[in-house]
């Protein structure tokens, strides 16, 4: 957590939700702990905080077609490419407070004065807090996708050569 908010450049509710509940998907794609990031890819909501924590922890680029953004009306769809094993990430229904979408709808339109903004910013601090002491079982609903068609509408024809010699078995020296 402390890497993406580093990355991310600060530490918000948005981030919070991101982390912990991709952290939970990528805990059951991959149940020995161990997340191969060269196969996983990821489709983000359009939050400036769930992009950033969508490609730092699963490792997704979308020059590699392996992250693009949608309007998906979940959180995350992050896909397992071995076994295609694809998990959608929600809220549960009840864990953010309304008023924080209310508010935050109106700040996007530059319609809320300084006290209301900062009220906002004590709303969202909290909500952070309360995230981060709950179990990840109580916040996210994590459920599979069985029919998901990875569909990102953008070009891509970069070749991610760093892991070309991946499948290449070890070097066994004869004597
Ligand atoms: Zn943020």
């Amino acid at each position: 957590m402390d890497d993406v908010v580093k990355f991310h450049g600060h530490l918000c509710d948005g981030l919070a939700v991101g982390f912990l509940g991709l952290k939970e998907a990528l805990l059951q794609l991959y149940p020995d702990g161990i997340v191969d990031r060269t196969n996983t890819r990821i489709v983000s909501n359009p939050s400036p905080c769930l992009t950033d924590v969508a490609v730092y922890l699963t490792g997704g680029r979308y020059q590699y077609n392996t992250f693009y953004v949608n309007k998906i009306p979940s959180l995350f769809i992050v896909q397992r490419l071995d076994n295609n094993q694809t998990l959608q990430i929600k809220l549960r229904e009840g864990v953010k407070p309304k008023e924080i979408d209310s508010l935050s709808n109106l700040a996007v339109d530059n319609k809320l004065s300084s006290c209301e903004l900062e009220h906002l910013r004590e709303l969202e601090n909290s909500f952070t807090d309360k995230l981060l002491s709950m179990s990840a079982k109580d916040i996210f609903e994590v459920t599979p996708l069985s029919n998901f068609t990875w569909k990102s509408s953008l070009s891509k024809t970069f070749v991610k050569t760093d892991v070309s010699n991946k499948k290449s078995p070890p070097c066994v020296i004869e004597n």
